[in-house]
């Protein structure tokens, strides 16, 4: 089964001017661009900013812009997405049986990731 693509325009934010294209069935009411800077808090409780690669076991948080769906296409027919604001994603704080924190991000607004949100 192929999927319909559609090409999108970012309007604002971190991804101004930025065009993707995506599947149609993925353009929901809002979209998340992840920025590549990310924070890790050490043992002895300092913070890292750290930009790009891979989130390790110390990963603290990370911001996304969140880009809501415009009713009109513009001229070319692409869809437009407008920047609404940056928000803090934390790590779910939830402890996992081995007794070490969850490595999963938690859901916007939340204090958990899905997985733990559900007990
Ligand atoms: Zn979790």
């Amino acid at each position: 089964m192929t999927n319909k693509m559609a090409t999108v325009r970012f309007i604002g934010g971190n991804c101004h001017a930025l065009i993707q294209v995506i599947p149609e069935e993925d353009l929901t009411q809002f979209l998340q661009a992840q920025s590549t800077y990310w924070t890790k808090l050490l043992a002895d409780g300092s913070t890292h900013i750290v930009d790009g690669g891979r989130k390790d076991s110390f990963w603290h948080s990370y911001n996304v812009d969140i880009y809501e769906k415009q009713l009109l296409r513009d001229s070319s027919n692409n869809f437009i997405y407008e920047y609404v604001r940056t928000q803090e994603i934390p790590r779910c704080s939830a402890l996992t049986k081995k007794k070490t924190r969850c490595l999963h991000a938690a859901k916007l607004d939340e204090n958990y990731c899905l997985k733990h949100m559900e007990k």
